[in-house]
């Protein structure tokens, strides 16, 4: 009996109309995909994307190498050399994370006194071999510059709740 069931039901095309059903009813609903990448969705201001280290207005880094988020880092991703300028004050010489072990936690820019390293929106990145993944001061410092309004923005939006 069975069988006769299903011979009849291929016979008479009866899957492909469940399908074109389906179809018809998703053709005409409200589209919950985007195209992306031309269409994205809204992004909060607390997204965790690639990092970056900022300046201040007058150009100088924000970075005091205290080296708090060198210490929070669960992932053992950030490495921070340090030494004192002419003028007393400390920089870093030496500031990398290496993003195949970042595990975007956010502990680093919440541990930093002085706001200098932030995850950005910025997610839109890829390496192609481990290397490429290992971003320098120099690489940080200039996505912190590129960003500055963007960053300074989300952070002014998200003041209130820290
Ligand atoms: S986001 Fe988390 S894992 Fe990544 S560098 Fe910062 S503290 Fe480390
Ligand atoms: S980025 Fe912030 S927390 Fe990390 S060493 Fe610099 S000042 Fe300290």
């Amino acid at each position: 009996m069975e069988a006769v069931r299903n011979f009849f039901s291929s016979f008479m095309l009866k899957e492909m109309l469940e399908g074109l059903r389906l179809t018809g009813r998703y053709f005409f609903a409200r589209k919950v995909t985007l195209l992306y990448p031309e269409e994205k969705t809204p992004m909060s201001p607390r997204f965790r994307g690639l990092h970056a280290l900022r300046r201040y207005p007058n150009g100088e880094e924000r970075c005091i190498a205290c080296k708090l988020c060198e210490a929070v880092c669960p992932a053992l991703a950030i490495s921070i050399e340090s030494a004192e300028r002419e003028d007393g004050t400390r920089r870093t010489t030496r500031y990398d994370i290496d993003l195949t072990k970042c595990i975007f936690c956010g502990f680093c820019e919440e541990s930093c006194p002085v706001d200098s390293i932030v995850e950005t929106h910025i997610h839109e990145y890829h390496g192609e071999k481990r290397g490429d993944l290992y971003f320098t001061k120099e690489m940080l410092l200039a996505i912190g510059d590129r960003y500055e309004k963007e960053i300074a923005a989300n952070r002014e939006v998200d003041a209130r709740y820290r």
